[in-house]
């Protein structure tokens, strides 16, 4: 089974992936993860990448399509992987396309965990976390007993600086304008699957697998 998976950032994408490829046995392939697996065995591709991340800026797309590439070459892709942040772009999808052909494979699948802007917001802004254990809570959907105080130690609860509205408003837009397209690129080209990442986390996986199982 090969599998890209989409989704807005805080779609809940990492949860599911995991739960995918342990059920259908195949490798998760994260690009972050990828990524820094190559700078810490300083490989060609990953002292050339480290030197646009040290910089801040992303990674030009033809160094992130080589990096890609010469994973899903390994010895653990045979039986299938899941990219999850690959690709980010319409040219990186067309690059992947023809990398798949000329090796005789194709895609099964591309998964769009599809969850409403409000409701990413709403979620990751009401979220709290605690100063002392890092247990998670919700202002609205799981809240604590007393307000800002953690019911399991009694310390005080924070919002992590990526929670707050700005910064997830922004991570929304730069999601909409580069990879938005993608689903419009998949839906096209590609048997484009959706399902709604608005359930919890057992019911959202139950309905991606019998999306991938039929
Ligand atoms: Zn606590």
């Amino acid at each position: 089974m090969r599998i890209i998976l989409l989704g807005a950032p805080g779609a809940g994408k990492g949860t599911q992936a995991k739960l995918i490829c342990e059920k259908y046995n195949i490798t998760h392939l994260s690009t972050g993860d990828i990524f820094r697996m190559n700078i810490k065995n300083k490989t060609t591709l990953g002292v050339q990448a480290k030197e646009y991340i040290d910089k801040g800026q992303l990674v030009p797309d033809a160094l992130t399509i080589q990096v890609v590439e010469d994973r899903l070459i390994k010895e653990d892709c045979k039986n299938g992987f899941l990219l999850d942040g690959f690709p980010r772009t319409v040219f990186q999808a067309e690059e992947l396309n023809k990398f798949l052909q000329s090796t005789n494979n194709t895609l099964d699948v591309v998964l769009l965990i599809d969850v409403p802007n409000e409701f990413i917001l709403e979620r990751n802004v009401g979220r709290r976390i605690c100063s002392s254990c890092g247990r998670s809570y919700h202002i609205k959907f799981n809240p604590p007993e007393k307000l800002g105080i953690c019911d399991f130690c009694g310390d005080k609860l924070i919002q992590r600086n990526d929670d707050n509205e700005e910064t997830v408003k922004e991570r929304l837009t730069v999601y909409k304008n580069h990879t938005h397209p993608l689903i419009d690129y998949y839906w096209t080209n590609h048997c484009l699957s959706t399902v709604d990442g608005r359930d919890d986390i057992l019911t959202v996986s139950k309905n991606i697998f019998s999306a991938l199982d039929t």
